[in-house]
């Protein structure tokens, strides 16, 4: 066993070596065991272990829960209170003053987050703002790069994307003047299947080729825990003429993104999930540097999207800033950017390396421990429908449940996991780097295997 842990904190020497990379992943597997103690060996190795301190656990009959919905709603930082108490106190005492006195000014607040975001998002600083909440964004998004004429119309997006980017996609194309049943083209798995293959993907790209106005898919998909490859569909979606677009809810602070690297044209992401910015918080949005200076690109604007060195001449004619803060509309909402900047200082110092390299282990261990929770029954009871491969998911797991889900979940409930039920019959859980530990997956992996005995 001790070979084992070392092996898994020396990940230099690992990357470095000759072996395969999925062999490399075997054989971890393979060593891993279904015991407390080797639990809290992986735990005691970890370096972000300290994380999970910052950070309020909701409690179960006195105990920490087992809080597997990170990809839900994050968990509160400690410091988060006094990040918003602190712009709550420059309020009481300032007044209007605090627009340019407060600790951190409010009037250039939103200034604070491409340093830390464009790390996370992987762009450059000048394409990244935080503004609204994620709809709003798509919808504005969408004003900017879904502009179809009659030939180029079409949006191509994955079957059973997020009910509210499904909206989205239905209501800009009926008021473009499109039926939706002709604009909207899904991508489905194939038959038997619950994932997409990126073949199908690439291929529907081609094969609508110059009638695709925008492929738009999530980074993460919502329900099946799959992780796009979004390099290839965007350079797909460029092939044909078409712009890519990405909804990144369930992979910003998530998977590794490089969107500038890839050449993505937009994308917009809630901060309430992986980012740990509370409920209803303020959300992202990424432009890419080759649209943010033109100024003709059409957009729905606002005050805060004009110019700052002119902006309070208050003039006619919009004029606006060529970054993507030019997209803004309003003027900052200081606590619900409070509370997002507490969770991104802790990101910064976890760094995003060590967070993907934990998640990864974590949620091999995931896999392992279901695994193991089957073969202890008779018939199988769970199927994980999130792809197996590394590259091809994040945090998250998504089971589907052959038999007694709804049972199953209830009971889970019961005994202190936190997980999520998605209809018809699918339980996500998603152990998340900063907070959860190996310890709650070895838990997990108890409780449900004497549920389902
Ligand atoms: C969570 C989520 C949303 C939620 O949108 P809000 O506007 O924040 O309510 C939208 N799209 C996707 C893909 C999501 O995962």
């Amino acid at each position: 066993m001790q070979l084992l842990i070392d092996c898994h904190k020396d990940t230099k020497s690992q990357r470095n070596s000759l072996e395969p990379l999925c062999l490399r992943g075997k054989k971890e597997k393979m060593n891993y065991q279904n015991t407390l103690e080797f639990a809290k060996e992986l735990d005691a190795n970890d370096s972000l272990k300290d994380f999970r301190q910052k950070f309020f656990l909701p409690q179960h009959e006195g105990k920490d829960c087992i809080y597997f919905t990170g990809n839900s709603l994050g968990l509160q930082a400690k410091t988060t209170s006094q990040y918003v108490q602190q712009e709550l106190d420059d309020w009481a005492k300032l007044g209007v003053e605090g627009h340019f006195h407060a600790r951190k000014p409010w009037m250039p607040y939103h200034e604070i987050f491409p340093k830390q975001l464009s790390a996370i998002v992987g762009c450059r600083e000048n394409e990244v703002v935080v503004m609204n909440s994620l709809t709003v964004n798509l919808h504005l998004l969408m004003v900017s790069f879904y502009r179809p004429t009659k030939t180029r119309y079409k949006i191509i997006c994955e079957a059973k994307a997020f009910p509210s980017d499904q909206y989205a996609f239905e209501t800009q194309a009926k008021y473009h003047g499109f039926n939706p049943g002709d604009a909207v083209i899904e991508v489905s798995p194939r038959e038997g299947e619950y994932t997409l293959r990126k073949e199908d993907i690439i291929s529907a790209i081609h094969q609508h080729g110059d009638s695709v106005a925008v492929v738009l898919f999530g980074g993460v998909n919502y329900y099946t825990g799959q992780l796009f490859d979004m390099k290839a569909i965007t350079e797909a979606a460029h092939a044909v003429g078409a712009y890519a677009g990405y909804d990144l809810a369930h992979a910003a602070g998530n998977v590794e993104l490089q969107l500038h690297d890839w050449k993505v044209d937009f994308a917009c992401w809630c901060s309430y999930k992986y980012l740990n910015s509370g409920p209803g918080g303020i959300a992202g949005v990424y432009i890419n540097e080759k649209h943010v200076a033109n100024a003709d690109l059409p957009r729905f604007a606002g005050w805060w999207g004009y110019k700052k060195e002119t902006r309070f001449k208050m003039q006619k004619g919009f004029d606006p800033i060529s970054t993507a803060e030019g997209w803004q509309l309003s003027n900052a909402p200081v606590l619900s950017m409070a509370a997002h900047k507490a969770s991104l200082d802790i990101f910064e110092e976890a760094g995003m390396e060590r967070l993907h390299e934990k998640r990864k282990k974590l949620v091999d261990y995931l896999l392992f421990i279901i695994d193991d929770c089957n073969s202890k029954t008779s018939e199988k009871i769970i199927e994980v429908i999130t792809p197996a491969e590394d590259k091809e998911r994040g945090c998250q797991v998504s089971m589907l449940m052959l038999k007694n889900g709804k049972e199953i979940f209830t009971q889970l409930t019961r005994q202190g996991v936190i997980a999520d039920w998605r209809e018809p019959n699918v339980i996500r859980v998603a152990p998340v780097p900063l907070y959860n530990s190996f310890e709650d997956i070895y838990r997990f992996g108890n409780i449900i295997s004497s549920i389902i005995k």
